[in-house]
């Protein structure tokens, strides 16, 4: 994940642990996340990386079983869905990220807390206004969480169009899929049943020596958004070549991330 999912962790004082990912779907292995929690374990942040949703029936199981919140980062994923839920709505708490580069970018840096929590939803409107209510009457310590108000006519103007950049984001994906797809060496991760987060393997594990790239895919019971269409690479340096042929043609590409969260 990017690194503010562990950053809010860490300004609050707590300590982030950080769970296992699928290879395949990339998002947070459930049963690495059972294994993790402990008593001590407060809040569960599972992201929805790249724009689809991680396994959220068997992340709540876990977590309402020892009464441990849950906050779903949905910055990559506005508007995803997983079983016909959006993303965010799901867990205690979703975030979403209104920076340039996510499926709904503004002009500068903003994002949206959401919750079903009405209890919740009204510390954090205090929260977001350095704890006041009414104005000048202040409750407790909060902050300036304000979203511009020109960033906030922008991202007026683009909202109802979200479902069409959406759609368009999925014919992209579904051509690179059929395009890619067809040549010689190009695997499709997943396959069938969608979501490999049970110890499926990968096409990389083994067997097939031959598959020198392995495109992403989109569970069968997720509606992916695609905030980024994620390639795996396989072999020594072959990611780096890639990367260079591509930029030689002027096709833009990142390295979604160069260092591990657990690394830094
Ligand atoms: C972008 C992003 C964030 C942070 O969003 P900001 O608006 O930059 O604070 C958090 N989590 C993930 C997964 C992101 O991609």
């Amino acid at each position: 994940t990017f690194f503010a999912t562990a950053g809010c962790i860490a300004r609050t004082g707590a300590t982030p642990v950080f769970a296992d990912s699928s290879p395949v779907c990339f998002n947070l292995d459930p049963d690495d996340l059972a294994r993790r929690i402990t008593s001590r374990t407060k809040a569960v942040i599972p992201v929805h990386l790249f724009g689809q949703c991680a396994e959220m029936d068997r992340i709540m199981a876990i977590c309402r079983e020892r009464g441990v919140a849950v906050i779903e980062d949905g910055a990559q994923a506005l508007g995803a869905e997983y079983k016909g839920k959006k993303a965010g709505t799901i867990g205690d708490f979703g975030i979403f990220s209104f920076f340039p580069s996510k499926n709904l970018g503004g002009f500068g840096d903003a994002g949206m807390l959401v919750t079903n929590r009405e209890e919740w939803g009204a510390k954090a409107r205090l929260l977001r206004t350095h704890g006041s209510q009414p104005k000048y009457y202040h409750k407790m310590v909060g902050g300036n969480f304000r979203m511009d108000p020109l960033l906030a006519a922008l991202l007026g103007v683009k909202f109802p169009h979200l479902g069409e950049y959406t759609a368009r984001r999925q014919a992209n994906a579904a051509f690179y899929a059929e395009a890619l797809g067809a040549l010689a060496g190009v695997a499709q991760s997943g396959g069938d049943d969608g979501c490999l987060c049970r110890g499926r393997k990968t096409p990389d594990s083994g067997a097939s020596r031959s598959v020198r790239l392995v495109l992403p895919s989109a569970c069968a019971h997720n509606k992916h958004i695609w905030n980024q269409y994620t390639l795996r690479v396989l072999g020594e340096r072959r990611r780096d070549a890639l990367q260079k042929f591509l930029k030689d043609r002027e096709i833009g590409t990142e390295v979604y991330y160069p260092v591990p969260m657990h690394a830094q």
